[in-house]
C-alpha cells in the first residue's frame, strides 16, 4: 500500500541541498544475536550491561513519545499508547526478569538472553490465540530489537548495497552510520532524531548530502521505494509527492545546481574583501576523502582535520604506522598547504567502538570523558597520535590541535608528553618535522575563552569551536532537535566570547581562526571580520559561499557595524542589525 501522497513533513535542515529519490527505510529488525557462554565470575557485570542498554532503550522510548506529542491530536494520541506499552516492557516486566534470570541461569550474554527471552514470550502470546494478544507480538519483538541494537552498539549500517539514488530514512543514524555513506550512491537522508550542529549534521554537509534530521513522524506510513523529497534548505521531507509538486522540487533542484556551478569560477579569484584585506580560507575535513573537494575550491589549507575518522567503525584501534600514513596522504596532498590535525576529540555523542572499553556510561556524556580529557587518561591514545603526526609534519606543514581545552595545566600536559615522544622518536632513528610542528588549542568551552589571556601565552594558536562554544555557553545540547531553535549564535554571550578570545589572540600575537560551523555561514561572515578574525575553516562546500560574502564587504563598514551589534544585549537586534547590513550588500 502507497503512502498518502504529498505528506509533507518538517524537521530540522541540515545540509544545504534537495535530494529527490526512492526510500529505502532501515530496518534496525534484521540483527541476529550472538551468543556466548559467560563465566560465573563475569555474570553480574553482564546483568549490568544489560541494565545499561535497557536504561537507554527507556530513555530512547521517552524521547521519541516527545517528539510525537508534537504531531496532530489523534496520531500523537496512538503513537503515544504504543510508546507506553513499550516503556511498560521495559520496566521490572516479564520481560525484563526473564532476561535477567536466563543470564544468571543459563550464564549466557545478555543478547542471547534478550533473543531467547523474546521468542518464549511471543510462543506464549500466540498459543492463547487471543486477538489482542497476538497483536502485541510485534510490540515485544521491536522492544527485543532496541535493546539488542543497545547491546551491540557496535552495528555497522551497510549502505553499499542500496540502491543507488536512494534515499535513506531511519530512527536515528550515528555520525559514524553517516561516514559510511557514499553521496555517489546514497541521494540524502531523513532522521526522526538530531539536531543541526550534531556530529551527524556536520558529517552529512561534508558529504554534500541534503539531510534533514529530527522530522516528527517520519516513519510513519512510508515504505520502501515510496518517492521521497529531503529539501535540506527547508528542513522538509516530502513522501510521495504530487506530479506538480515534484516538477517544482525538481525545478528548485537545478536552480541549486546552476548556482554551485557558477560559484565555481570564484576558484581562482583571491579570497580578499573589497577594500584589500585578504583573508585566509581553511577546509575542515572530516574524512580523507573530502581533500579532493577542498583542493578544488582552492582552501588555503586545512584548518581542521577531525581524526576521529581513524577510530569510527572498526573493532581494532590505529596504530602508528596506519595513522602516520593515512595524516601523511594527506599533509603530501595539500603541497605545503597546512594541515591543522585535531588530537582525538572522542566522546560525547562521537563514540567509537573500539574505544568503548574506555568509556562507562556517564550522566551526561558532553561534560564527561571527551577528546583532550581522555586523552591525558588514556596517555597511550595520545603519545601515538602525536608520534604519528610528528612523523606526518616531516612530510609537508602539520600543525597540531588539542579539543576542549580548559586549563593551562592541560596544554602544559600534553607539551610534556610530546617532548618525551620527540624524544623517543628521535632515539628510534624516525624523521619527524623540523622544526616541531606548531601546537594550538580550540577555545570551545567558555571557560577556556574567559581564560584566553592566560592560555595565550602556552600556545601556538588558536582555533574557535563555535559548535561547543555554543552548546556549552548557552546549556544547548548541539545535537537534541526538542532544542534545536535554542542553539544561538548571535547570543551576545557567544559573541561577547569570540571577541574577547579574538582580542587576546591579537594581543599575544598568536594566529587565531573560527573552525565552528558558524565560520562556514555568509550570515556571519562580515560580523567575524568585523571582529577581528582573519582566518575562517569550514566544510568545503561552504567556501565559495563565504568567499564570495567577503569578496563584496567593506572591511571598515563591517567592523563599524560590528562594534554596534556588540553593544546590543537584545538577540533580536544583533540579527536585524546583521541581516540589514548583510542585504545592503546583496
Ligand atoms: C566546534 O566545537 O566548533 C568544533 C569545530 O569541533 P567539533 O564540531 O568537532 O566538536
Ligand atoms: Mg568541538
Amino acid at each position: 500500500m502507497k503512502a498518502a501522497a504529498d505528506r509533507l513533513l518538517r524537521g530540522v535542515g541540515v545540509s544545504s541541498g534537495i535530494a529527490i529519490g526512492p526510500a529505502h527505510v532501515v530496518d534496525a529488525s534484521a540483527l541476529l544475536a550472538p551468543e556466548y557462554a559467560i563465566p560465573e565470575a563475569e555474570l553480574e557485570a553482564e546483568v549490568q550491561r544489560f541494565a545499561t542498554a535497557a536504561d537507554k532503550a527507556r530513555r530512547q522510548v521517552r524521547k521519541l513519545k516527545t517528539k510525537a506529542s508534537g504531531l496532530p491530536d489523534s496520531a500523537a494520541e496512538e503513537i503515544g499508547f504504543l510508546l507506553d506499552a513499550h516503556f511498560a516492557m521495559l520496566s521490572g516486566s516479564r520481560l525484563m526478569r526473564g532476561v535477567e534470570k536466563r543470564i544468571r541461569q543459563d550464564k549466557v550474554n545478555a543478547e542471547a538472553a534478550v533473543q531467547a527471552e523474546i521468542t518464549s514470550i511471543a510462543q506464549s502470546f500466540a498459543d492463547m490465540e487471543d486477538a489482542y494478544l497476538a497483536a502485541r507480538i510485534a510490540d515485544v519483538r521491536e522492544v527485543g530489537q532496541r535493546l539488542l541494537r543497545n547491546l551491540m552498539q557496535h552495528k555497522y549500517q551497510a549502505f553499499s548495497f542500496l540502491p543507488e539514488g536512494c534515499i535513506v530514512l531511519a530512527e536515528d543514524l550515528s555520525p559514524a552510520d553517516t561516514a559510511l555513506m557514499d553521496p555517489r550512491r546514497i541521494a540524502g537522508f531523513a532522521t526522526m532524531l538530531g539536531g543541526p550542529e550534531g556530529h551527524t549534521a556536520i558529517m552529512a554537509r561534508s558529504l554534500s548530502l541534503p539531510a534533514v534530521l529530527g522530522t516528527l513522524g517520519l516513519l510513519q506510513g512510508v515504505q520502501n521505494g515510496d518517492t521521497v523529497v529531503v529539501d535540506g534548505i527547508a528542513g522538509q521531507v516530502c513522501v510521495n509527492p504530487s506530479p506538480d509538486v515534484l516538477d517544482g522540487y525538481r525545478r528548485r533542484r537545478a536552480e541549486l545546481l546552476a548556482e554551485r556551478a557558477q560559484l565555481k569560477s570564484l576558484r581562482k579569484l583571491p579570497a580578499i574583501t573589497r577594500d584589500g584585506t585578504s583573508v585566509t580560507l581553511n577546509a575542515n575535513l572530516e574524512l580523507p576523502r573530502e581533500l579532493d573537494g577542498a583542493i578544488e575550491v582552492g582552501a588555503s589549507g586545512v584548518g581542521l582535520l577531525r581524526t576521529e575518522f581513524l577510530f569510527m567503525n572498526r573493532e581494532d584501534l590505529p596504530d602508528e604506522d596506519e595513522q602516520t600514513e593515512i595524516l601523511t596522504r594527506i599533509v603530501t596532498s595539500m603541497d605545503g598547504k597546512p594541515v591543522t590535525a585535531r588530537t582525538l576529540d572522542i566522546g560525547g555523542e562521537k563514540i567509537a567502538t573500539a574505544l568503548r572499553g574506555y568509556f562507562s556510561e556517564p550522566t551526561n556524556p558532553a561534560l564527561g570523558l571527551r577528546a583532550i580529557r581522555l586523552s591525558l587518561k588514556e596517555p597511550k591514545l595520545l603519545e601515538t597520535q602525536l608520534a604519528a603526526m610528528l612523523r606526518a609534519g616531516a612530510h609537508g606543514n602539520l600543525r597540531i590541535l588539542l579539543p576542549m581545552i580548559s586549563s593551562v595545566a592541560e596544554v602544559r600536559r600534553v607539551r610534556e608528553i610530546m617532548a618525551t615522544v620527540v624524544r623517543r622518536l628521535r632515539r628510534r632513528g624516525v624523521k619527524i618535522a623540523h622544526p616541531l610542528p606548531k601546537l594550538g588549542i580550540m577555545i570551545e568551552i567558555p571557560g577556556a575563552a574567559l581564560s584566553a589571556d592566560g592560555l595565550a601565552p602556552f600556545c601556538d594558536f588558536f582555533a574557535i569551536g563555535t559548535n561547543d562554544l555554543i552548546q556549552y555557553t548557552l546549556a544547548i545540547d548541539r545535537g537534541d532537535e526538542q532544542v534545536a531553535d535554542l542553539y544561538d549564535p548571535l547570543h551576545p554571550a557567544v559573541l561577547r566570547l569570540v571577541q574577547f578570545t579574538t582580542e587576546a589572540a591579537l594581543r599575544a600575537r598568536i594566529p587565531v581562526s573560527i573552525c565552528g560551523e558558524m565560520a562556514g555561514d555568509p550570515r556571519y561572515t562580515a560580523l567575524l571580520l568585523g571582529l577581528g578574525i582573519r582566518e575562517l575553516s569550514m566544510a568545503p562546500n561552504n567556501l565559495p559561499l563565504v568567499k564570495r560574502r567577503l569578496r563584496g564587504l567593506d572591511l571598515i563598514e563591517a567592523t563599524r557595524r560590528a562594534r554596534t551589534i556588540m553593544d546590543q544585549t537584545d538577540r533580536g537586534r544583533i540579527a536585524a542589525l546583521l541581516d540589514d547590513f548583510n542585504d545592503a550588500a546583496a
